[in-house]
């Protein structure tokens, strides 16, 4: 299996090949060219499998091929547990699209003042990563922040649980359009993360990787 037989944008296979991957990880391969068809996925990888890169390589071949003129509002939703997480996501987010000229990613997180957050957000970024807390404090002040996303990503969904971010992630899917892509990301799939799927996903397909695949 190479990059070359996902389906990707090439300027995504450009991007892929200057951070220096040869190779697709097993969560790349499986759930790739599953989002790619527009799937809802469930996904249990750990942290290590590359599971970034198999979330936002897809989300913004989308974009490459709409090419979005910026100011149509955000198209892309990726929600972490963690500031950290959120950061290492945008991050991640920037490697990858270096060839997509006018896409850009703007990071919300607790813990920061919200001004910064705010202007950045009106510049018009296509994808907005969040903790769920943060966002929720955002929507309180423009409701309509969200009513253009197409996509939505729940990364490390089981740790968003454990740090009490339940109510703040119905609060986000009431302001979510129904039509879009939902991918969750969780280590585990307790009974909560399962009761998730059930109300928000749409038939979702199930990736289960084993933890030996990881990258180091
Ligand atoms: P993640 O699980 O998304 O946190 O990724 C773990 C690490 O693996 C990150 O440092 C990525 O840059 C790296 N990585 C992701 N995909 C690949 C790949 N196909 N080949 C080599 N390294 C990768």
């Amino acid at each position: 299996m190479s990059f070359e037989n996902l389906g990707l944008a090439p300027a995504l296979l450009s991007a892929v090949q200057e951070a220096g991957f040869t190779t697709p990880t097993a969560v790349q391969a499986a759930a790739i060219p599953q989002a790619l068809a527009g799937h809802d996925l469930m996904v249990s990888s750990q942290t290590g499998s590359g599971k970034t890169a198999a979330f936002m390589l897809p989300a913004l071949h989308r974009i490459a091929q709409h090419p979005a003129n910026k100011g149509v509002g955000v198209q892309v939703l990726v929600l972490t547990p963690t500031r950290e997480l959120a950061l290492q996501v945008a991050t991640a987010c920037e490697t990858y699209s270096k060839q997509l000229p006018g896409v850009g990613v703007v990071a919300v997180y607790g813990g920061a003042p919200m001004g910064p957050q705010l202007k950045a957000l009106r510049q018009g970024a296509q994808i907005l990563v969040a903790t769920p807390g943060r966002l929720c404090d955002h929507l309180r002040r423009d409701e309509k922040l969200l009513a253009t996303v197409q996509r939505l990503v729940l990364d490390e969904a089981d740790e968003m649980l454990k740090l009490g971010f339940m109510d703040d992630l119905e609060v986000i899917f009431e302001a979510l359009p129904e039509s879009r892509q939902t991918v969750l990301f969780s280590a585990t799939l307790p009974a909560s993360i399962r009761g998730i799927a059930e109300r928000h996903l749409k038939q979702p397909k199930h990736v289960k990787i084993a933890a030996k695949t990881q990258t180091v």
